[in-house]
């Protein structure tokens, strides 16, 4: 299902991980807003819910027109599920917005407009919340803190993944082929005239946050490995200050051996070093690791996702294997 592209269609984009409790106020919600804007489609991607989430997404399309979706074989994540979204998306633009109504959708006109204005990406960012957990803010407010330190990337505190992205940005989102892709940081870098807006985010409808502590730090760790390769240089920097901090101490320890007596004091002193050094080699290891690691998967090129079900009944995915590769061998 490649996404024909529609002029004046308003598409938006909604990534959904057992939420089968907000869907149906959702696209009842997305409607009332969309009416008087013109011609719409709302695209749900289900993220591998286990839930309930693709049977109500079957009925909700059957008695809404505007309504399609994609469900995903298993769970991608929230990323992989926007980016599905954007890459089967048919407007002229597309709105992505989160499914447990955070994102008020009472918003989605004024995005329009901007839009309407000639801004290219409409990017909203969430005024602080009071009510949101500590753990959250504390999160949320050291990712964006350490990703901008960590790379040249202007991102801002709160920005969000409810924005607006006209067809000339979608078309360029499309082109990456990288894999691991961080909207956010994409989004900010890939330019184009921006707008922002501010808004004031609503509590989850229904439901628990999908966010679990674990897919926070993986975004983090994608976010920074996506966009700058400066950790690989602090960890030379790293190994810079031990070999120089060994040298000074090896020249101590000469010059006692030298021109002391009695000189065995040392056993703390070793283990120590032992430990630090071991230490160090672990942290760069560990990093130049991940980069790896990233360039294994990159070079695979694996499908980012894959989709077990669409609304689309005629377009059912059908797998062809792929041409074999002519192969000649280097020995003749
Ligand atoms: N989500 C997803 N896949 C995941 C986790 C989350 O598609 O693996 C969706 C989720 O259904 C919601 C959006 O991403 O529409 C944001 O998630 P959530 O509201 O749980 O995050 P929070 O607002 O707590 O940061
Ligand atoms: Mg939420």
């Amino acid at each position: 299902m490649n996404a024909p592209f529609t002029p004046d269609l308003i598409s938006l984009v909604v990534p959904a991980f057992n939420e089968e409790e907000n869907l149906p106020v959702l696209v009842e919600r997305l409607r009332d807003v969309m009416e008087p804007l013109g011609p719409y489609e709302i695209l749900i991607i289900d993220d591998g819910s286990t839930d309930q989430t693709k049977a109500v997404l079957r009925q909700l399309s059957q008695v809404h027109d505007e309504l399609r979706f994609i469900s995903f074989s298993r769970n991608f994540g929230h990323q992989m599920a926007l980016r599905a979204g954007y890459e089967h998306a048919r407007g002229a633009c597309a709105i992505s917005l989160d499914a447990d109504l955070q994102h008020p959708p009472e918003l989605i006109p004024t995005l329009v407009q901007k839009w309407r204005e000639d801004f290219e990406v409409v990017y909203t960012v969430r005024k602080p919340d009071p009510t949101l957990s500590w753990r959250k803010r504390f999160t949320s407010r050291n990712f964006y803190k350490l990703l901008r330190a960590a790379s040249d990337l202007e991102l801002e505190d709160g920005a969000a993944d409810f924005r607006l992205l006209d067809r000339k940005v979608i078309d360029t989102l499309k082109s990456f082929k990288e894999n691991d892709l961080f909207l956010r940081g994409m989004i900010s870098w890939v330019g184009f005239r921006q707008c922002r807006i501010e808004y004031e985010p609503a509590a989850r409808f229904a439901g628990t946050t999908k966010y679990s502590f674990k897919k926070m730090f993986q975004l983090a760790v994608m976010g920074i490995t996506s966009f700058t390769t400066k950790p690989l240089y602090a960890s030379v920097v790293l190994g810079l200050l031990m070999a120089l901090f060994s040298t000074l101490f090896g020249l101590e320890v000469l010059y006692e051996y030298f021109f002391t007596d009695g000189i065995v004091s040392g056993y703390t002193t070793v283990v120590l070093l032992t430990l630090l050094i071991g230490g160090a080699q672990f942290i760069v290891i560990g990093i130049i690791g991940v980069y790896l690691g990233k360039t294994f998967v990159e070079v695979k090129q694996r499908p980012p996702y894959i989709i077990g079900d669409t609304s689309e009944i005629e377009e059912v995915i059908t797998w062809q294997a792929p041409a074999p590769r002519a192969y000649s061998s280097p020995l003749t």
